[in-house]
Formats: structure tokens, C-alpha cells, sequence
């Protein structure tokens, strides 16, 4: 019997003070962590077959070097995936995607992507989650239910806990704020502070909310009470730490970042305020800041002989539609699942190689099937939290299943 503490790598936050109970190299007993971290860490292992070509079982070498026979002899194969990565994991990604000229990409490319290239770019005030927990007084969240994708954010770094400079607690110290579609299950633990706010009307809300900032009259052309947008205003510019906590709800409404560049703006010339994306995958930012370092861009890359392309075309939603990539390695994610199915089955005419811990429906339709160890749990490595402080984690498990980073080795070896 073993007790100790683990990172949980089931969301964005990477939880560090999991204790896991193990009998036998299964987890038995999950503490801490919330219903999406025991889930994860218990059962995230679904699939029991090792590797297979052609949904027939065969030994590792084989898969490697049929894998590496696919993506040597495509013109432009596509990497995809990598969010629930470890950044050694990606790093070497990154070399295969040169090695071989190809298109790589990750879900930031419809998701956060834009929000993480602001960030790593230093074009938002950002800080720490623990900064949150110690100072922060107002505390919006803008198109992100934390409640249900995050579960431990509010108890554990935003709006519940005590922190070094918040001795008081929530009642007394923090206001927490919702700006959303719908009344999610944050939206109700703000009470009066949700702001319900029309689908695409969120950059409509931000001019309205600068006009109340700067002491205008504020306008939307939904009719939003303007009396309630003031008494927003005057509670952000009465912030001594403030922090939006931006979601995808946020980002897909507006059709660029410049409003939220301007509100950012005279926040901070008013206040001091911060902003930290609600990212799902636990190192979806490790991918964006080793891509950037590598090639100055976060996601959508296409190697070509040393050089590198950058643009929306080769995104993976881009390629897949324009079917321009002729192979595919997909590691850990689910693009037949998550793409809409008209771009989605264009995967079915091409070879996949699938490397993830469950059977996925891509993993179904895959050419290669690679059963890989699960990241933080039977796995370990380094990754980015969404606040982009660095984690490291120990495997809580052995395992019999390679780690995404040795079978990326091998197939470089094998190319
Ligand atoms: Fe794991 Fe996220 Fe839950 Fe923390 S909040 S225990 S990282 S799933």
C-alpha cells in the first residue's frame, strides 16, 4: 500500500496535492482531487489492447516501423493533438514534424490559441493563480464555467480560499463576477454579479462596459440595462487586484482580441487588473510556448525543408477541409470526435496513426493504434499550468504501456 502526492493531470489547473492510494499498479483510492481528477487518475484507462495495424494485434517494432513507413512516405503528413502532452512529449513532436516536413497543429487553433500567443507575447497583464489566491479582490469569470470544466479553481485559487493578503474570506474580501450566455453553475454562485449577456454579444458588452469606465453612457443595441453595466464599471475600476478568468465562450464570440486589448488597457490605467485563460487540456500552453520558441508561432505550422510556414491553412481544421495532408499522427486527442463531421471524415481517406491511453473513435478508425501510458498518472514529466507556471510529476503507477515520448523516439529512430 503506497500514499503520496501527485499532480493531477485531468485539467488545466495540474492540482499538486493529490493523494493516490495503489494496489498491484491500479490506483485504488483517489484524495483531494475533484470528481474529474479521481475519474481521471481511476479510470481513465480504457483500452486494453497494445498495439494494432488494422485493428489486428501485433508486436511494438512492428507498429513503429509501419508508423514511420506512413510518415515517410507522405507528402505532407498531419501531427495533431499534443494538449495532454508532457513538453518533452512535444518537444520531440516538434522535431518529427520537422524531420518529416509536416503540418502541425494543436486544439488552440479553434480554441484559446490566439489568447496564449497574447500571453506568451507579453500583450496582457497575466499572473499567477497563486497570486489570485493571495491578493485578488474582483474576480470575473467571462464565458467559463470553472464549476464544471475547472472544479477546484474557486475553492482552491479564486473565489473561496483564504490567501496571504485575503485572511477574510470570500463573503468579505472578494467580489466574483459572471459575464455569460447562461446561467451556469458559477453564474449562480455569483449571485447578483452575473451579467447575462446575448450569444456574439460580448464585444458589444466590452464597448459599453469602456464607455461606463470612462464615465459614458453606455449603449448595446440588445437593450442592456445601462445601470447595471455602471455598477460593473465602478466595481472593476474599484479593484486593487483584479483578474478575468477569459473561457472559449469569450473568445469565440469575438472576431479578434482588440476589444478585449482595449478593456485590458483602461483597466489597468483605472485599476490593476489581470487575465489568465481557462485552459481545458492540462499543457495545451506547454504546446503553444515550445512551438513559439521553436518557430514564433503558437499552433498552425508547416515545416518545409528547414523553413516554416505559419497560417490559418494549416490549422488542422484548414488541412482536413482543403485535404491537402495525406497521413495523419493524432496523440492524445480525438479529432473524429471534436471536428465538426463534415471536416472530420476527411481523416477516414487517410492513414492514422492514433497514440493515446483509451480507445477513442479515432483510435477505432486509426490504421496504427498505440496504447501509451497516461501522462501523471502512469507517466511522468514536465508541463505549463494555464497561468503558465511550470509543474513537474511523477508517475503514481508503473505500467506496462511505453510513454508517448519513448514511442516518438522510436519512430524518429525508424525514419
Ligand atoms: Fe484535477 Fe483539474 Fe480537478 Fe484539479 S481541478 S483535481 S487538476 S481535474
Amino acid at each position: 500500500m503506497e500514499k503520496n502526492y501527485h499532480v493531477c493531470t485531468g485539467c488545466g489547473l495540474l492540482c499538486d496535492d493529490i493523494e493516490v492510494e495503489s494496489e498491484n499498479n491500479t490506483v485504488t483510492k483517489v484524495y483531494t482531487a475533484c470528481r474529474v481528477g479521481v475519474a481521471h487518475m481511476k479510470e481513465a484507462r480504457k483500452g486494453e489492447a497494445d498495439f494494432l495495424v488494422d485493428n489486428k494485434p501485433v508486436d511494438e517494432s512492428t507498429a513503429i516501423s509501419e508508423a514511420a513507413s506512413i510518415l515517410k512516405n507522405a507528402r505532407n503528413p498531419l501531427i495533431f493533438g499534443l494538449g495532454t502532452s508532457t513538453s518533452e512529449t512535444q518537444k520531440i513532436a516538434i522535431e518529427l514534424a520537422k524531420k518529416i516536413n509536416a503540418t502541425l497543429d494543436d486544439t488552440s487553433s479553434f480554441c484559446l490559441g490566439p489568447l496564449a500567443e497574447a500571453l506568451i507575447q507579453d500583450k496582457l497583464k497575466s499572473c499567477t493563480l497563486d497570486d489570485v489566491r493571495n491578493k485578488a479582490d474582483v474576480i470575473v469569470y467571462w464565458g467559463t464555467d470553472p464549476s464544471d470544466s475547472h472544479p477546484r479553481q474557486l475553492s482552491k485559487h479564486s473565489y473561496f480560499p483564504r490567501g496571504i493578503e485575503k485572511q477574510r474570506g470570500w463573503e468579505e474580501e472578494r467580489t466574483a463576477i459572471a459575464i455569460d450566455v447562461r446561467k451556469s453553475h458559477t453564474a449562480k454562485i455569483c449571485g447578483n454579479y452575473f451579467f447575462q449577456i446575448p450569444q456574439k454579444g460580448d464585444a458589444e458588452f466590452i464597448d459599453a462596459l469602456i464607455a461606463g469606465i470612462s464615465g459614458k453612457l453606455p449603449k448595446t443595441s440588445y437593450n442592456y440595462p445601462p445601470k447595471k453595466i455602471l455598477e460593473l464599471a465602478n466595481i472593476l475600476k474599484g479593484a486593487k487586484f483584479g483578474v478575468i478568468f477569459a473561457g472559449r465562450g469569450l473568445i469565440y464570440s469575438l472576431e479578434n482580441l482588440e476589444p478585449l486589448f482595449k478593456l485590458m488597457k483602461i483597466l489597468n490605467e483605472k485599476a490593476n487588473f489581470h487575465l489568465i485563460p481557462m485552459i481545458s487540456s492540462y499543457n495545451t500552453m506547454g504546446f503553444n510556448e515550445n512551438l513559439f520558441a521553436e518557430t514564433g508561432y503558437v499552433n498552425s505550422v508547416k515545416f518545409e525543408n528547414g523553413a516554416v510556414k505559419h497560417g490559418p491553412e494549416y490549422s488542422v481544421v484548414e488541412s482536413l477541409k482543403a485535404k491537402t495532408v495525406d497521413a495523419a499522427l493524432i496523440i492524445g486527442s480525438d479529432p473524429l470526435l471534436i471536428l465538426p463531421g463534415s471536416i472530420a471524415k476527411n481523416m477516414l481517406e487517410i492513414p492514422v496513426i492514433s497514440m493515446d491511453h483509451c480507445e477513442t473513435l479515432t483510435s477505432k478508425h486509426a490504421k496504427i493504434y498505440m496504447n501509451t501510458a497516461i501522462n501523471g498518472v502512469e507517466a511522468g514529466g514536465s508541463a505549463t499550468r494555464m497561468d503558465r507556471v511550470k509543474v513537474s510529476f511523477e508517475p503514481a503507477i508503473e505500467t506496462k504501456h511505453p510513454s508517448e515520448e519513448v514511442i516518438l523516439k522510436k519512430i524518429m529512430e525508424a525514419l
